[in-house]
């Protein structure tokens, strides 16, 4: 949204749009025509999206550390950004991928499309792991801590599913359950079953894929306002979690926080990185400024599932991806691709290693990285689902149990980074996919003026 006023190119996100048009249309006048350029709202007004929404963390890790405790009175509106979110998950996702399943020509391109997202989801998420191995090796953030194992503890740690049992979830007995109960695997499989149904009967089903565009096309708009408010919800969500955890959570754990927070910065920047400039051949640096929205969500709500309605309109809007690939790329990256989570149990595993004393041969190395790729597939993308799978890799090597407990107390600030790998990584993915099969709009993508903003190409 763009306007020329007093000889300036302004561009508006859609909250102040809507908010300055609808309620106070004078106000905003004012605001924007005062001859006091200098005015702080209008700074705010003019602001891109992404800025607002790094000076919101900002603000909120400040007020968060002087109100301590307090700051969960903050917490309603954090909540509250992140239940508008959520509201748009299930009809999003339900709506784009029966759009995106119908608007591919034939069933080919779509098992082509599919496998290709799943071999670069699963191979990424390998290599992920790898570098988190290599940092809880390379940092030792658990060394001297000679802890000594409690066998007592490993029944309170709750089972997470076995692949079996994952694979055989996918297809939803009642598809009305799924969707209310928002099991966004579930929704997949059913979206794609019945997006592929209606492309085969043809003119009979061409009244309920306009029902479907038109369903699509509103929640794509509605995400545009969501996104708005994203500078407040941060701000609130963030003072929440430094007023909570304060700066004592990096203690003793310090070198666990730093070790993953490297290893995710690695694998954003340089192997995501890299990986756009050779596969696809893409500027790596207009990709990190087109996804920035994205990751901040990601980071700070710590739900890559919720992250997604910024997702599809960061690929949508910012990369060009074309909506027929991101619709059926993204919510399926969403859901099993967890490249952040995977990383974070390398570091993790090996932490627990060190601070029980216990050695890893080769073989455990490797069934760490099988493990933690499969495990990607069943990790729900919500707060905290990686810690639950931890204990799958944890059992699998025979570590102790404790370990869950002693890093369940850092888990949220592990979680927000964690989260922002694996929405970079759905990201980049789907990138590659639409530039391989010609679905990337490279003037979008290599447009400068639509990197911050919302609603441009919308
Ligand atoms: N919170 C992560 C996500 O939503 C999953 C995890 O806990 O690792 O992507």
């Amino acid at each position: 949204m763009s306007a020329i006023i007093n000889g300036n190119y302004v561009d508006f996100d859609a909250f102040n749009y809507y908010f300055f048009t609808s309620a106070t249309s004078s106000f905003r006048d004012y605001i924007m025509t005062t001859s006091t350029s200098t005015h702080p709202l209008r700074h705010w007004i003019n602001l891109a999206l992404w800025k607002k929404i790094i000076i919101a963390m900002a603000l909120g890790v400040i007020v968060g550390l002087i109100l301590g405790k307090d700051a969960v009175w903050l917490k309603p509106i954090g909540d509250l950004f992140v239940s508008t979110i959520k509201m748009l998950i299930v009809p999003l996702v339900f709506c784009s991928l029966i759009v995106g399943t119908t608007s591919m020509k034939d069933s080919t391109t779509m098992g082509r499309i599919g496998i290709k997202a799943i071999v670069l989801y699963l191979g990424t998420t390998a290599i992920a792991i790898s570098i988190g191995l290599a940092m809880g090796h390379f940092f030792a953030p658990g060394a001297g801590m000679n802890l000594v194992a409690d066998p007592i503890n490993a029944e309170t740690v709750k089972e997470a599913p076995t692949l079996v049992q994952t694979i055989l979830a996918l297809v939803p007995a009642n598809p009305v359950n799924a969707l209310s109960s928002g099991n966004i695997l579930q929704i997949i499989v059913f979206a794609l079953f019945l997006g592929v149904s209606l492309a085969l009967i043809g003119d009979k089903g061409k009244p309920a894929i306009a029902v479907f565009e038109s369903l699509a096309e509103a929640m794509y708009k509605l995400t545009e306002i969501v996104m708005s408010l994203a500078p407040y919800g941060v701000f609130a969500l963030i003072a929440w979690v430094a007023g909570t955890y304060g700066l004592e959570i990096l203690g003793n754990l310090v070198w666990v926080v730093l070790a993953v927070y490297i290893g995710c910065l690695l694998h954003i920047y340089f192997f995501y990185g890299t990986t756009i400039r050779v596969l696809g051949g893409l500027s790596p640096a207009r990709f990190f400024k087109g996804i920035s929205n994205a990751q901040a969500i990601a980071y700070t709500t710590s739900s890559s599932a919720g992250t997604l309605p910024a997702s599809l309109a960061a690929a949508q809007n910012q990369l060009g991806v074309k909506k027929g690939i991101s619709s059926f790329v993204l919510p399926l990256g969403a859901t099993i691709n967890m490249d952040g989570t995977a990383l974070y149990q390398g570091v993790c595993a090996l932490f627990v290693a060190q601070a029980f004393g216990i050695d890893l041969s080769m073989a455990d190395y490797f069934t760490i990285i099988i493990t933690a790729t499969l495990a990607s597939i069943g990790t729900a993308g919500v707060p905290g689902a990686g810690l639950i799978m931890l204990s799958l890799i944890l059992s699998t090597v025979g570590l102790p149990m404790e370990g869950i407990a002693i890093v369940a107390g850092i888990d949220r600030v592990l979680d927000m980074a964690r989260t922002a790998v694996n929405v970079s990584g759905d990201l980049m993915v789907t990138t590659l996919i639409a530039k391989s099969e010609d679905q990337l709009d490279e003037e979008i993508y290599n447009d400068p003026t639509t990197a911050n903003n919302p609603v441009a190409n919308g």
